[in-house]
């Protein structure tokens, strides 16, 4: 059984970047837009910001109140979206609540929106003519791509059908020419389904859910989920058992996480060559 080390994996691909944007006549730029005062958000944006900083990404961190006006935040992505210095912007999930989600994310130029939210990316992702892929579905097929884990006629089962994970990874895997199923709460034969599959990923945000038995023998395990119990950060798989019966699987922490992030730097960099080559 082989543990799939997706912080090495991510810490090469964050060196590669670096060289990357080194290579560019301009700085990549990242635009942030927080409107919330959710604790975890904000260590979320400033490990993003971290993050950047280490590679050369210039990033911009754009905070609302609870009294900010929607129209405001509309304004300022339409600045953004005009604003030749900035690459990539992102809408930090969730927003205050009286505030349309959804509505804001539309008006992020496809061209920018490098968390590949929009409409007409998820739209470009839908009809394989992809553009953006959201971070953590790009994530696993880099992992998977690193691992030379081939995705052709593979039956992958996916459980957990989120617009951030489950659905556009589907749609990825399937533009890869895989057979791929898509379980959730309301699959009923859940067992019978993940025991025929070469791949299982699970992102369903429940601690240590999967258990060896749900497993086909020398399957490839993809762990998405991050649960905190006591302080400590746990998955959906039960790792015991499941790295018994796997041929390769991700550990939590270290697998999934550490791609997420690297690869919201990717799709800043991606964009931010395109300026480069038009410049
Ligand atoms: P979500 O709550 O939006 O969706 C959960 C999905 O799991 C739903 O589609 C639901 O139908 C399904 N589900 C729940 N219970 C189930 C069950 N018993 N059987 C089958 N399906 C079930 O979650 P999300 O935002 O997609 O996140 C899922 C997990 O992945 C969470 O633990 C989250 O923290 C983690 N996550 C990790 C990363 C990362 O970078 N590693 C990124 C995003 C999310």
């Amino acid at each position: 059984m082989h543990i799939i080390d997706g912080e090495k994996i991510a810490t090469t691909i964050k060196e590669n970047l670096k060289t990357e944007i080194e290579n560019l006549k301009i700085k990549p730029g990242l635009a942030i837009i927080l409107a919330n005062n959710n604790p975890a958000s904000a260590i979320y944006v400033k490990n993003k910001e971290k993050a950047c900083e280490k590679i050369g990404i210039a990033c911009n961190i754009y905070s609302f109140n609870e009294d900010s006006k929607e129209q405001d935040i509309a304004s300022l992505i339409k600045d953004l979206n005009a604003n030749p210095a900035i690459d990539g912007i992102i809408l930090q999930s969730p927003t205050f609540p009286h505030l349309n989600e959804n509505y804001l994310v539309s008006l992020i130029a496809p061209s920018k929106d490098v968390d590949g939210f929009s409409p007409l990316n998820i739209g470009y992702l839908a009809s394989n003519t992809e553009n953006f892929i959201a971070a953590t579905p790009l994530g696993i097929l880099k992992l998977l791509e690193y691992e030379h884990i081939s995705l052709t006629g593979k039956h992958i089962v996916i459980i957990g059908r989120s617009k951030i994970v489950g659905r556009p990874l589907a749609l990825a895997l399937l533009n890869r020419d895989a057979t791929v199923t898509i379980c959730h709460s309301k699959t009923t034969n859940l067992k019978a389904l993940t025991k025929t599959a070469d791949i299982l990923i699970v992102a369903i945000g429940k601690p240590e859910f999967i258990t060896a038995d749900y497993l086909k023998k020398d399957a490839v395990v993809i762990d998405v989920g991050i649960n905190r119990i006591n302080n400590k950060v746990i998955g959906d798989i039960d790792f015991a058992s499941c790295s018994k019966v796997a041929s390769a699987i991700t550990p939590v922490p270290k697998g999934v996480g550490p791609m997420t992030i690297a690869m919201l730097l990717s799709n800043c960099v991606k964009s931010a060559k395109r300026r480069n080559n038009n410049g």
